[in-house]
């Protein structure tokens, strides 16, 4: 079966030509699906039988299983534990904040870059998503916001996963979510963050796109960045950030910079001095966020002084420094937490 999510407006058109049907019926569907968010051929009133019964064999409309979700305390982030058809999870958070609503997404199951810090890292890479699989996380908490009268305005490649170890699906995921037969949201609110392929980041440059780009950067040489992400080892830090700045020249997109403090390893003033060096004169924003502890890994979070300390430290070497506390604390909100819990637990009821 072929996924209906994936399926450009010109190919549904094709087939339903080939159906005998006429090819207007491809808006009336999109219309059901996207607008209206029915999920079910059969409750599409204004297509005839024989239409939705040749719809339902050949298409599939979702491919994601809702398994749990839980909520933060404050109510402002809830974690969504998806199952896919081969009975892999990943899982989706969505982020409220004023009247904004954010939807962090994976893009693969598990992780090749085995950050030290990072639940999704621990088992390395499962496999990649779809763009379909990709999309429907999406697609799914945006219906669930609509009954409440809400819609996700934002995007980010946040969740599971490398993005541009899966660049294809992910560039096709992100012109679903912008298509305006879909879920028409503006590239400018899509981010993709990245813990530094040189080869995406160089490729992504040449998209044409306008979408945000982060680099997952949490050291300031190459030396302890090997030793956070040792999926680093693969680029030297000068050859990334060269690559970033070619993406800014070329897009003329600010870049982020992710810098996840934690106590002990790289919240030293020496190593926020190291930073600023190696960031000067760079038209960029650095976004530290404290560590979110992770059962089973001995890291800690810096206390409040030492990131105010660090945080001043940069801002005194004229960086654009913002800082954010990860949401859901009390939801096991670093990404791949709550997959990694469960499947630990489906082995062990095994
Ligand atoms: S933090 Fe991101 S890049 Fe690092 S292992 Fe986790 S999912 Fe992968």
């Amino acid at each position: 079966m072929k996924s209906f999510h994936s399926t450009r407006e010109e190919e549904l058109k094709q087939w339903l030509i080939g159906c005998g049907e006429k090819p207007f019926r491809a808006s009336q569907i999109l219309d059901w699906v996207y607008k209206k968010g029915i999920l079910d051929w059969n409750q599409m009133s204004n297509l005839g039988a024989p239409l939705k019964q040749k719809l339902a064999e050949h298409f599939q409309l979702n491919s994601l299983k809702l398994v749990k979700t839980e909520e933060s305390t404050d109510g402002e982030t809830t974690k969504f534990l998806w199952e896919l058809v081969d009975g892999k999870l990943v899982e989706s958070v969505l982020i409220r904040s004023f009247d904004r609503r954010t939807v962090c997404v994976s893009s693969q199951v598990g992780c090749p870059a085995r950050c030290a810090f990072c639940a999704s890292g621990k088992k390395g890479l499962i496999r990649n998503l779809s763009s379909a699989e990709i999309f429907e996380q999406v697609f799914e908490i945006d219906r669930f916001l609509k009954e409440k009268g809400e819609r996700v305005c934002h995007v980010v490649y946040m969740g599971m996963g490398e993005p541009f170890e899966n660049y294809e699906a992910v560039i096709s995921s992100i012109k679903l979510l912008c298509d305006p037969n879909r879920l028409g949201l503006s590239q400018r609110r899509v981010t993709v963050s990245t813990v530094g392929v040189v080869e995406g980041i160089t490729r992504f440059a040449e998209e044409e796109m306008k979408v945000n780009l982060v680099l997952s950067l949490h050291a300031p040489n190459q030396k302890l960045r090997m030793k956070i992400i040792p999926y680093a080892r693969k680029y030297g830090l000068d050859e990334i950030l060269s690559a970033m700045r070619c993406f800014a020249e070329k897009t003329k997109r600010d870049i982020t910079y992710e810098y996840t403090l934690m106590s002990g390893i790289n919240d030293g003033l020496d190593q926020a001095e190291e930073l600023a060096a190696l960031l000067a004169g760079q038209q960029c924003t650095v976004n530290l966020i404290p560590y979110n502890p992770v059962s089973g890994l001995r890291l800690e979070r810096p206390v409040k002084e030492k990131i105010e300390a660090f945080r001043e430290l940069l801002d005194a070497r004229g960086l654009n420094v913002t800082w954010r506390y990860t949401k859901g604390k009390d939801i096991a909100a670093a990404c791949g937490q709550l997959a990694l819990i469960e499947s630990s637990s489906q082995r062990e009821e095994n």
